[in-house]
């Protein structure tokens, strides 16, 4: 044991190792509230007894073992968020980040991935999306409230980047609904047993493969909205522009560190990097851009249109609420009245929801905080209710309280992802374009390229095993 020098905030109590902040890098409190302390650090790599274990191969996150204080707080957070507790088998892990928000000391970190891109920007064309949680979160880095909608500056922070072309993972979005709104209601016809779960958050995906192998035939075979943006992108949007894959790098920017090991899957292509938020705060910090002095930028055409039934997707029942709203169109042929599902929004772990659709009652279950499952599982076995589709999101409040999400103090953790959420239902509600199949650009690329939801080209680029598609 060694003693070395550290700053804790006495607002937070949040203990780091850097000196020249201007403020707190967790609460924002100023520099007058931060004050030195000695504190024991173990020097001796790898023998940490209350942390959790993180392999070198983790595509996810990483960890700086001379900053850990073995203080336990992530093996807590993993346990209670994900209601797991490994130390050896580390293949295990989600990549899911949650114990990076509350690692005191930035010993965990999303794995670094901007370095990278900011070499491959020199040579290619720079190709970027981002997930509609990370415009609502972006401004609290920069002393803006939770919530806060800055599109157009986070727009105009990646062209500032480097980056040629940003665009929508929205779009993404509602190209995810399109297919998995298919596939719910081919599920709905063919009487099938079971219900249909989502598949867009790989944290949970993983989770079934590892945890829960009996309901993983249950699993959407949809990619997530970052892997059929990236393969829309390599295989509709390149040849248009005449430029072939080596030429450009593509990234995601995404609140989830999880993001980072699904670009790896077999099957997945299309998307280079994914960068989370917090990782790109970094980068331009380390850039010297002012952001508060970005003028708001639009997203490029072409894929720059989202729906607001996309834009819900980042919140915990946002996917479920988006797929309901084409679910009841590609059924009746109708837009529904009440596109609005009170029942499966705000931050209560399980959620459920009926609707009426041609005379049948569809029932709809939502979870996030993985950990919760348990409880999903329960009401299935108990069979009081025929449930046709539930909704998975391992963190808690969905994609607003991803791993690569600005940190927030415990007391307040609730609250902001509560802001951030609401942050994106007043986008949804300001919109015109509310319903993922009204979406121009989503006609279009049908019209021109994929024919219609659930086609072959569709099967093969946007779901994870062309022979596996339920119908
Ligand atoms: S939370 Fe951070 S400092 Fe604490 S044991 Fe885990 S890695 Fe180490
Ligand atoms: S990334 Fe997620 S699953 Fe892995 S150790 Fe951290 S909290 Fe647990
Ligand atoms: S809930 Fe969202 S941010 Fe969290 S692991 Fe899943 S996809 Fe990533």
């Amino acid at each position: 044991m060694v003693i070395v020098m550290k700053y804790r905030c006495k607002i937070c109590n949040s203990i780091f190792m850097d000196k020249d902040v201007s403020s707190c890098p967790f609460c924002f409190s100023p520099k007058s509230f931060i004050e030195e302390v000695d504190e024991e650090i173990n020097e001796q790599k790898n023998i940490f007894l209350h942390a959790v274990k993180v392999s070198e191969e983790n595509p996810g996150i990483m960890r700086d073992n001379t900053k850990c204080i073995d203080c336990g707080l992530c093996r807590d957070t993993c346990k209670n968020m994900c209601g797991l507790d490994f130390l050896e088998d580390t293949s295990r892990c989600l990549s899911c980040g949650q114990c990076v928000l509350t690692c005191p000391t930035n010993a965990l970190k999303p794995k670094n991935s901007y370095l990278k891109v900011k070499e491959l920007l020199k040579n290619k064309i720079g190709i970027c999306y981002t997930s509609p949680a990370v415009r609502v979160s972006i401004g609290e880095f920069y002393g803006y409230p939770a919530g806060s909608f800055m599109q157009g500056k986070l727009i105009a922070l990646l062209k500032k980047l480097g980056f040629k072309y940003v665009f929508d993972t929205t779009f993404g979005a509602d190209l995810t609904i399109m297919e998995e709104a298919t596939e719910l209601v081919n599920r709905l016809k063919s009487n099938s047993d079971g219900p249909l779960f989502s598949s867009c958050c790989p944290a949970w995906v993983k989770y079934a493969h590892n945890e829960c192998p009996e309901l993983e035939p249950f699993i959407s075979t949809c990619k997530s909205p970052i892997a059929m943006q990236g393969a829309v992108i390599e295989k509709y949007f390149l040849p248009k522009i005449k430029k072939n894959k080596e030429d450009v790098v593509t990234v995601a920017i995404t609140p989830c560190t999880a993001k980072k090991m699904e670009i790896k899957l077999e099957g997945i292509f299309g998307t280079d990097e994914v960068i989370t938020i917090s990782e790109l705060v970094e980068w331009a910090k380390m850039e010297g851009i002012s952001f508060n002095s970005l003028e708001d930028l639009e997203y490029d055409s072409l894929f720059g249109e989202g729906s607001g039934a996309g834009v819900i997707f980042g919140a915990s029942g946002g996917v479920c609420e988006a797929a309901l709203r084409t679910a009841y169109h590609l059924i009746t042929n109708k837009d529904l009245e009440n596109i609005e599902f009170n029942d499966v929004r705000g931050l209560k772990n399980v959620k459920e929801a009926s609707i009426l659709i041609d005379g049948e009652e569809i029932n709809v279950l939502v979870v996030h905080k993985i950990k919760e499952l348990s409880k999903v599982l329960e009401k299935l076995k108990e069979r009081e209710k025929t449930y046709h589709f539930i909704e998975v999101m391992n963190c808690e409040g969905g994609c607003v309280g991803g791993g690569g999400q600005p940190k927030t103090n415990e007391e307040s953790a609730l609250k902001v992802k509560e802001a951030r959420a609401l942050g994106l239902y007043s986008r949804d509600s300001s919109k015109k374009l509310r319903l993922s199949y009204q979406n121009p650009d989503i006609i279009k690329i049908y019209s021109e390229y994929l024919k219609y939801p659930g086609s072959d080209i569709a099967k093969e680029i946007l779901h994870k095993c062309k022979e596996s598609v339920k119908n």
